[in-house]
């Protein structure tokens, strides 16, 4: 198949200049705008539907995570943002109405299945994709990333991991994700219902949230305190989880380039 794009977009590895009609988003896209092109680094936001407290709507994960991945695909000029995996493993916020899960099982099998579907073969010359990065916005989908991470690797496709981490931020629902709600979608923060919730560290509350009972560790379903989120702060946070996943797209990318299918255990 002839590649038109290849020699342009090697010429500038990680650009940020863009090409003309180069799709940003994959659903957006028709398939003639696929065919043919260099081979791109597929985003996929994987996020949650689970309560976020009484202040923040219960897609926070999937929005936050799906930024991530748009802006990622507006800077690296050989990536595409998926359509986001809207459910997760939510088997914690069971008890808080509105929380969906598919639990670990099944997010595995979906997650292992989305990126054979996206890299058929190993090589990635035949598809549109090269690569699948997964842009986790929910800590809950950890286990299961790692494990369809793992499963991937070791059927030599081209797959890595992005997981957010904040220095000094809080667990759910409090002062990171309450930022970078207010920085990206303002307008579903619930700024009047901003309340503190428990504020133990993770390894305080790990057998609750483990056994599905978040709800006996925080009633209001928080954990941190929201009341100090900001917008500046939002977007602070924002801008160093951008620098984040796109050092892991170009470490993906540097590994396939380099024709090294090594398993390695980053995250
Ligand atoms: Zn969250």
């Amino acid at each position: 198949m002839a590649r038109p794009d290849r020699r342009a977009a090697r010429s500038q590895p990680g650009s940020t200049q863009l090409r003309a009609g180069r799709p940003r988003r994959l659903a957006d896209a028709t398939w003639t705008d696929l065919a043919g092109r260099e081979p791109l680094l597929l985003a996929v936001p994987v996020g949650s539907c689970e309560q976020h407290g009484p202040h923040l709507p219960l897609d926070t994960d999937t929005r936050i995570a799906t930024a991530l991945a748009d802006q990622l695909a507006r800077d690296l000029e050989v990536a595409v943002a998926a359509p986001p995996i809207g459910i997760g493993a939510s088997g914690e916020h069971g008890a808080f109405p509105g929380t969906l899960s598919i639990g670990t099982d099944a997010l595995i099998s979906s997650l292992v299945e989305l990126a054979r579907s996206a890299l058929p073969t190993v090589s990635g010359d035949t598809g549109p994709f090269r690569a699948v990065l997964f842009v986790n916005g929910h800590g809950g989908n950890t286990a299961a990333i790692a494990t369809a991470v793992s499963q991937l690797r070791s059927e030599s496709r081209r797959v890595a991991a992005w997981h957010p981490r904040a220095d000094g931020g809080d667990l759910h629902a409090g002062t990171t994700e309450t930022s970078l709600m207010l920085h990206l979608n303002p307008e579903l923060v619930r700024t009047e219902a901003l309340e503190a919730g428990a504020t133990e560290r993770l390894e305080e509350i790990r057998d609750e949230l483990t056994s599905g009972r978040l709800a006996l560790v925080s009633p209001n379903g928080v954990l941190g305190d929201p009341r100090t989120a900001s917008a500046e702060r939002g977007e602070r946070l924002f801008t160093e989880m951008n620098g984040t996943l796109l050092a892991a797209a170009e470490q993906l990318l540097s590994r396939e380039i380099a024709g090294h299918h090594r398993v390695d255990h980053d995250s």
